[in-house]
């Protein structure tokens, strides 16, 4: 049966000419099966990073709307290779940048939403029997600025356009064979899944495990596209992400740890406790599109008291000068912050109704000799704040300890 099917490949699928070949071969396989294929590439490598780099070169603090600018060009340089490739091998093939093909976004630079897709130019591509090759990660506002959609977001872009063409299936080819129990790069006895639900996926990758942008996986979920994460380099099937995922395994408590070393943070030292105060805080730095995640403050005994909370590094400048601002606004002490932080989690449908599953994470913690900074927990997991030192030990320590380990060694 004639299917669309979505591809994705993010950067290390596209690092350099013979990996780019290697996709353009993948990409006209599918093709030859006689679907229609639509590809969403990201940029070359770490070219992000580089660009990112190169803004900060200028200056600490550059406009987002030129950070958008500057950012936005890795993914056309990967889209127009991707297409001469195809070329090389015979079949047609077209590459347009997310303002092209008419992806449609708010104005929140750095992380804008998509509002809209116009399909009508792919849809007449496909028609003409190419295949079509989309800039990952990028859109443009009504009055033709050009966006971005956060890190990882080519995950979004290949979700929302699957969504909109009605594709089969999205798949997500990257470095790895699917979705494991932990970062296989930092726990080398993580297990691989073959299936898992979206709210778990959500979770993990809210928490901060990479592999999917979390922002895709709610669209995905919210719109039930279904996702298959898989390797680039093998064709063996990786992971599927469904709604209902026989998940990894019902029964067991523990399905993921992940780690996150990309937040910071940031503590306004004496805040008067008032009524009020919390909201006023919490209000300016959402007017400044700055994602916060944990949030703690301690109990007040002279009538102020510390507030800490978490960002994602990246938003550290601004969340600081932001906060410095707020602080003497509301007459607090000063702003400070702490960049060697990690925040460890873990993850389960299973916690639900298994009662003492903190008490042993801190149990483990402590046993490994590291110290809780902050704590948060959903219906589904628990995080930890730690010291960026004592990640990697962490991770370990709680995929052991709740059973993850896979059985056989590699
Ligand atoms: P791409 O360039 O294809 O978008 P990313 O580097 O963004 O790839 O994401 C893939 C990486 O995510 C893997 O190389 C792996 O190190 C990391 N990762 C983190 N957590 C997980 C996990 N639970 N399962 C698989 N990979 C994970
Ligand atoms: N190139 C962008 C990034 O590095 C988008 C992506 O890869 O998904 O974040
Ligand atoms: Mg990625």
């Amino acid at each position: 049966m004639k299917k669309l099917i979505v591809q994705k490949y993010g950067g290390t699928s596209v690092a350099d000419p013979s990996r780019i070949k290697n996709v353009a071969k993948r990409v006209v396989e599918t093709k030859k099966k006689g679907h229609n294929v639509v590809v969403v590439v990201s940029a070359l490598g770490d070219t992000t990073d580089k660009l990112i780099e190169l803004a900060h070169q200028i200056t600490e603090n550059p406009s987002e709307r030129e950070f958008d600018m500057l950012v936005s060009t890795g993914e056309q340089v990967s889209v127009a290779l991707l297409a001469m490739a195809i070329h090389k091998l015979g079949v047609e093939a077209i590459s347009f940048t997310g303002a092209q093909v008419g992806i449609i976004t708010d104005t929140a630079f750095t992380k804008a939403r998509i509002i809209n897709i116009n399909t009508k130019k792919i849809e007449e591509e496909l028609e003409k029997g190419k295949i079509v090759i989309v800039a990952g990660f990028q859109g443009i506002t009504m009055d033709q600025d050009i966006t971005t959609l956060g890190r990882g977001g080519s995950n979004l872009t290949a979700v929302a356009l699957c969504k909109a063409l009605g594709g089969d299936v999205c798949e997500m080819n990257t470095d790895v064979d699917g979705v494991y129990t932990a970062d296989p790069r930092v726990v080398p006895n993580a297990r691989k899944l073959d299936f898992i639900s979206y709210d778990e996926m959500l979770e993990m990758a809210s928490l901060g495990s990479q592999v999917l942008q979390a922002r895709s996986v709610i669209f995905a979920k919210k719109f039930n596209v279904p996702i298959h994460v898989r390797s680039s380099f093998s064709d063996k099937p990786g992971t599927f992400i469904t709604k209902e995922a026989k998940t990894m395994m019902e029964d067991v408590v523990i399905s993921g740890v992940t780690l996150n070393k990309n937040e910071a943070k940031m503590t306004i030292c004496d805040v008067p406790d008032k009524p009020g105060i919390a909201a006023r805080i919490f209000k300016v730095l959402a007017d400044e599109e700055i994602n916060v995640d944990m949030i703690i403050q301690n109990v007040s005994r002279t009538g102020f008291t510390d507030l800490s909370f978490t960002v994602s590094k990246s938003d550290l400048n601004k969340t600081l000068r932001t906060a410095k601002k707020i602080a003497q606004d509301i007459e607090a002490d000063k702003v400070i912050f702490d960049e060697d932080i990690a925040k460890i989690s873990i993850i389960g449908v299973g916690m639900k109704s298994h009662p003492g599953v903190a008490a042993r994470m801190f149990d483990i913690l402590a046993k490994n000799k590291i110290n809780i900074e902050m704590i948060s927990t959903s219906e589904i997991s628990i995080s930890c704040v730690i010291s960026k030192a004592k990640a990697e030990l962490a991770a370990k320590a709680l995929h052991t300890a709740f059973g993850l380990d896979k059985k056989e060694k590699k």
